[in-house]
């Protein structure tokens, strides 16, 4: 391994993977923390998907050192924390801290912090953080229920989370080159270890700033800080030219979609695969309350049913149906009957022969994934932004694509698995 990366949200996780790969890195994402123990299979980068953005700092800080730890023990010669390129926190934290106690952990002498990522409209000059052409306090982060940004610039928003230096490098030294961006971060650290917000309005500023910082033990920012650090450890001679997602083999076998999105995508997506022909089992969630429904039966139905095209099962529904089901029987009990249900009907899809599964929705993937027990996934190519393919990390023969309920063109069933 020679990047470990800690991430702090799970789709924050997918999109920095994704970009390692495609600069051609071979990747695994954990599910969740991993420990010393933890076994990982051959890859040069290991992305650890925390959901730690929003919980109590010391909390975030531990899981973040376990993780830390894990990625060491397994050999990782640099650390990457990312974060949201919206920068999103507290004056409590949770960057700040995390990164107080990575730079200890890792003796580092000093860091970058840079969320900025061009190609999704998020640029950093003179430590102002943009989004789009509008500043970050001026954009709806300024409205976010969690973490309301009220301030664009991050010196002065990192600085109330740490004790240590928060300094600015700034777009000129970036546009200097690595030599004067290293050079910059020297001079902000003389008196003790020191965070820098560097600025980067394009892919090129964040290579640089990669090339800066190629042997040093940690960097920090969102997605777009990755862009340059395969290019470190090629030049380096320590990643071949043709590893990364290119060595993706997708299992032969059965497919299918399981649905929990009640999202607009993922309705145009059903209907969409409904149009091209696609067996569709509708899930209702009244029968299901009733236990005059279960993942048997639904399994009774899908077992003659699969050969050449997937099967599709869903409960996606209209939001006046969703609302209903949701007043008889509560929000949160409602989502978790379905995802239990949708979480058994994958076992029993896997054991039928199902190798190729894709799956709509943030929180049902995170069912689906639980209940057929992974714990890792080597990521393969994007099926769409965002969205890549994955396989289990564990030996067994199964290819995952995991959406979030918004995510993906209006053909993504069908465009996924015919990708495979
Ligand atoms: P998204 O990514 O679109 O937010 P999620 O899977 O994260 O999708 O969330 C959808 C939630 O809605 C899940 O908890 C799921 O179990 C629940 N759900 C799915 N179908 C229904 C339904 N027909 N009625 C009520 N809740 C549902």
């Amino acid at each position: 391994m020679l990047l470990g990366v800690i991430a702090d949200d799970l789709t924050g996780a997918t999109d920095v993977a994704l970009m390692l790969a495609r600069e051609g890195m071979r990747v695994i994402q954990t599910v969740g923390v991993p420990t010393s123990s933890t076994h990982f299979p051959d890859a040069d980068a290991v992305v650890v998907a925390m959901k730690s953005r929003t919980n109590p700092p010391k909390e975030a800080v531990e899981w973040s050192l376990t993780a830390c730890d894990a990625l060491l023990d397994a050999g990782a010669q640099q650390i990457l924390f990312k974060y949201c390129s919206t920068f999103d926190s507290t004056n409590k934290g949770n960057i700040g801290p995390v990164i107080d106690a990575l730079m200890h952990r890792l003796g580092a002498p000093y860091t970058i912090a840079c969320p900025a990522f061009p190609a999704n409209g998020r640029s950093v000059f003179q430590g102002h953080l943009f989004v789009g052409a509008t500043l970050l306090s001026d954009s709806p982060m300024k409205d976010h229920p969690l973490t309301p940004m009220n301030d664009s610039n991050l010196v002065h928003v990192l600085q109330p989370q740490t004790a240590l230096h928060v300094g600015l490098v700034p777009f000129a030294t970036v546009e200097g080159g690595p030599d004067s961006v290293r050079e910059a971060f020297e001079i902000l650290s003389k008196n003790g270890p020191a965070i820098g917000v560097a600025d980067a309005v394009t892919n090129d500023h964040l290579r640089v700033l990669g090339k800066a910082f190629s042997g040093q033990k940690l960097l920090t920012g969102g997605s777009g800080i990755a862009i340059g650090l395969a290019d470190n450890f090629r030049r380096a001679g320590l990643l071949g030219k043709n590893s990364g997602a290119a060595t993706f083999v997708a299992p032969i076998g059965h497919s299918a979609i399981l649905a929990g999105s009640c999202s607009a995508a993922t309705r145009a997506q059903i209907a969409d695969a409904q149009a091209k022909g696609i067996e569709c089992f509708a899930i209702d969630p009244i029968a299901l309350a009733e236990n005059r429904l279960s993942a048997s039966s639904i399994l009774e139905w899908a077992a003659p049913r699969l050969g050449k095209k997937p099967v599709l099962v869903y409960s996606t529904a209209e939001p006046d149906i969703v609302r209903a089901i949701q007043e008889r029987y509560g929000r949160d009990e409602a989502g978790a009957m379905v995802e239990h249900l949708l979480g058994d009907v994958a076992i029993g899809l896997v054991e039928l022969g199902i190798t190729r599964l894709v799956v709509a929705g943030g929180e049902t993937s995170g069912a689906v994934v639980s209940a057929l027990g992974i714990s890792m996934l080597e990521i393969g190519p994007e099926i769409d932004p965002g969205v890549p393919w994955t396989l289990a990390a564990d030996g067994r023969s199964l290819a995952l694509a995991l959406k979030s309920g918004n995510f993906g063109a209006v053909d993504f069933f069908m465009k996924s698995l015919e990708m495979l």
